[in-house]
């Protein structure tokens, strides 16, 4: 069976038993994103957009929808800020990806690394802590990311995620009875009177990783499908598979759960908006809820593991 529109041979099937050829996938992919970006209203007209680029299929696709919106609609600007922890024989590699993705299409990069922001890569910090890599990565990288992006002086910070790992965050938080941290996802989180906290924006957050990786393959960008060598020991990558074997039986599985979701998302926020308000961190003056920030006590941790 031909594709849906056209006679040409299909690339993708959807859901509903829909099939596209490569030039109607793209333009159902990139529909798709434009109406996230309308439904959930991500982008505003002068908007300073910052993307969190690590080199990946999720990131490198997001930030080239944005800089063609961006170059079309001239409504906002769009830059690149990417964080390398210091993964051996990985960031390396997709960093290599990066910079040619952005040189190619001359989109502005900014490089933040944690040897030069916090004393240590994230393989040593792995050498002396017993944390999970991605429990430490995900502190660092969030507070690096905002940090970096203040500086940048952007008022929103664009990120790769998906329909998979929202699906992946939702369920990971009702495992661990997290409901607080769950008021804290959708396609735009952030507190809009805190100008320390630059509000982040999920224009993917309707497409699938599968969808998002066979779009990034045609679009022929210059990156490889390679995984971090520290993803297998997280939890998302138990939640993650236990997601991918539900969809391959019961089809539409990640899409209801992320729909469930978003009906009850502002019940939720509104449940936890009291607990939502963030100061100054007493070292380093990023946003937190506490008087340290998350980042500067682990920082702490791990260099008092070093002094013994
Ligand atoms: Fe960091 Fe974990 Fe992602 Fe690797 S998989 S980049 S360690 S959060
Ligand atoms: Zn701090």
């Amino acid at each position: 069976m031909p594709c849906k529109n056209c006679q040409e041979k299909p690339v993708f099937i959807q859901i509903s038993n829909v099939k596209l050829c490569k030039s109607h996938f793209i333009r159902y992919f990139e529909k798709k994103v434009l109406y996230t970006i309308k439904k959930f209203n991500l982008i505003q007209k002068n908007d300073k957009i910052v993307t969190a680029l690590s080199g990946g299929k999720d990131s490198t696709t997001i930030l080239y929808i944005l800089n063609e919106l961006s170059k079309k609609t001239r409504r906002f600007t769009i830059s690149a800020l990417l964080i390398d922890e210091g993964i051996r024989n990985y960031r390396d590699k997709t960093k290599e990806d990066a910079i040619s993705f952005c040189s190619q299409y001359a989109i502005p990069l900014e490089i933040i690394t944690y040897k030069k922001e916090l004393g240590f890569t994230l393989d040593e910090m792995l050498k002396i802590s017993k944390q999970k890599p991605c429990s430490i990565c995900g502190v660092f990288r969030r507070y690096l990311l905002n940090k970096g992006a203040r500086k940048l002086k952007a008022n929103k910070l664009a990120t790769g995620h998906n329909l998979d790992d929202e699906a992946q965050s939702i369920l990971m938080n009702q495992f661990r009875r997290n409901n607080e941290t769950s008021a804290r996802l959708g396609p735009i989180t952030g507190i809009l009177d805190n100008k320390n906290f630059i509000r982040r924006i999920k224009p993917l957050y309707l497409l699938t990783e599968k969808e998002t990786a066979i779009y990034a393959f045609l679009k022929n960008f210059p990156i490889q499908f390679t995984e971090c060598p520290n993803a297998k020991q997280g939890y998302r990558n138990d939640v993650r598979n236990i997601l991918n074997q539900m969809e391959a039986k019961y089809p539409g599985t990640k899409h209801s759960i992320v729909n469930t979701f978003l009906e009850n998302l502002s019940n939720l926020k509104e449940h936890y908006s009291h607990q939502s308000s963030l100061s100054s961190c007493k070292k380093c003056g990023e946003p937190t809820s506490k008087e340290v920030c998350q980042a500067c006590t682990l920082l702490e941790e791990i260099k008092s593991i070093l002094k013994k």
